[in-house]
């Protein structure tokens, strides 16, 4: 059945633009799936290395601050500038990383979620529904301080309260000849906002919540983060979790990894900074591929920002700079757009544009399971029969006319 006029997005989503392959892909989402059918309305802000470098980073500000007024953002992925970058772009110096500019302003965790297809199994038989995955993304090992020790001597370590009573000082190691040293931190009220982000996020997507960490080695340390994870949980959590029949989980990460191994999914693994760095590749891995992994910052302001889990996909914008048609993934990509609609919807109170949304992603799964899509899926498919990897073009074509045959 042909639509009737467009479907009416009430509200503002701030759309940040990228880089390289994925800036490629991100027009082409756009254009095929988005507007000949939805009445948009975008504040666009355009992250692309060369205007970050114009506007001395301002756009990335700009484009944080945007989220916080209207609440929903899209991003695409961006290049974090390295040395080789401010050659290949001749910058005027190496800018920060856009993801870092923005966590800072929002002060969200990253929450990642797999898509899940038939016939791309997981590594791990037993998972059937997603394992999303909260990462703490402050401190730890990323705000760190290191020593070489070159020889003999007493490492310390030592807290100067600021109020002028008398300092706080331990003894770490008396070292007998060389080694290394590490100070690391985080800070209660980050602690707070992860736990809440977590709880929020676990509610909103109806499953369970659990937590690990090493409390029974890391008395204080992650002791802390178990205390603190309790305490939001029994204040602000309990009793929704317990009317929609939902549970937190608290025990050793050990624990924790042996447990994921075995659950079916359906739940939310909160994982410290490291923990979260590690064990998202480990997830993105064993449920096929870095293409078909989502990610959201929730941001205990409210507000939320999507996006692809994966970078620009380099190698393959060189190939398609020399004219080259790329079998590059564009999942990931519509799946931010269908996040931030949905949610969008949900905030807006329109369900006709959640169900469009949902019409998307649902022609987008179905395109691949009918046996359409992308180089990197058909070396981990089970098919039938042999099939031929497709362009991005030619599988963004495929569900739009999947999408164009729901309405
Ligand atoms: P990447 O862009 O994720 O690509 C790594 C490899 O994964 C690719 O070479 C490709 O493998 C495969 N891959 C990733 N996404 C794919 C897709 N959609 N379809 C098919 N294959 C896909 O990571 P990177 O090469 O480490 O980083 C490239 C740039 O992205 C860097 O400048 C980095 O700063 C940036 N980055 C940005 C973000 C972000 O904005 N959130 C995140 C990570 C990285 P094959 O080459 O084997 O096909
Ligand atoms: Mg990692």
């Amino acid at each position: 059945m042909a639509l009737k006029g467009k479907i009416k997005v009430k509200n503002t989503i701030v759309e940040m633009d990228g880089d390289e392959m994925t800036r490629v892909m991100w027009a082409m989402v756009k254009e095929k799936l988005l507007f000949p059918y939805l009445d948009l309305q975008l504040e666009a802000y355009d992250l692309h290395l060369q205007n970050r470098d114009k506007t001395d980073d301002g756009v990335t500000v700009e484009a944080a601050n945007a989220v916080l007024k209207h609440g929903v953002g899209v991003k695409c992925a961006t290049i974090t500038a390295t040395a080789d970058r401010i050659k290949e772009y001749n910058l005027k110096q190496e800018w920060k990383s856009p993801n870092a500019t923005i966590r800072g302003i929002l002060d969200g965790t990253v929450f990642r979620s797999p898509i899940l297809i038939r016939i791309i199994a997981p590594a791990n038989r037993n998972w059937k529904k997603p394992i999303h995955i909260g990462r703490h993304a402050y401190g730890d090992i990323y705000k760190n301080q290191e020593i070489r020790v070159t020889g003999p001597g007493r490492a310390e370590i030592i807290f100067t309260p600021s109020d002028g009573t008398h300092p706080v000082r331990k003894t770490i190691q008396e070292f007998e000849g060389p080694g290394i040293l590490q100070g690391i931190h985080s800070t209660d009220a980050s602690i707070r906002s992860f736990a809440k982000a977590c709880f929020a996020y676990g509610y909103d997507q109806n499953v369970d919540v659990w937590f690990g960490a090493k409390d029974t080695i890391s008395k204080t340390y992650d002791s802390t983060f178990r205390d603190i994870f309790q305490s939001e949980f029994e204040k602000n959590w309990k009793g929704k979790f317990s009317s929609a029949g939902l549970k937190y989980f608290f025990t050793l990460i050990d624990d924790i990894v042996a447990r994921i191994m075995k659950t079916e999914g359906g739940i939310l693994w909160a994982c410290k900074n490291y923990d979260g760095d590690v064990m998202s590749d480990m997830l993105a891995s064993a449920y096929g591929s870095l293409a078909l992994m989502t990610s959201v910052l929730v941001s205990p302001r409210g507000c939320y920002m999507y996006e692809a889990a994966h970078g620009t996909v380099q190698q393959h914008y060189y190939k398609y700079l020399k004219g080259e048609k790329t079998s590059t993934n564009p999942m990931a990509i519509i799946f931010a757009w269908t996040g931030c609609l949905k949610k969008r919807g949900e905030l807006d109170n329109t369900p006709e544009v959640i169900n469009f949304a949902r019409k998307i992603e649902r022609s987008a799964i179905e395109t691949i399971e009918s046996g359409t899509m992308t180089g990197d899926l058909i070396k981990i498919a089970t098919l039938q029969k042999k099939e031929k990897p497709v362009n991005v073009d030619e599988f963004i074509e495929a569900v739009n006319e999947r999408v164009a045959s729901k309405l």
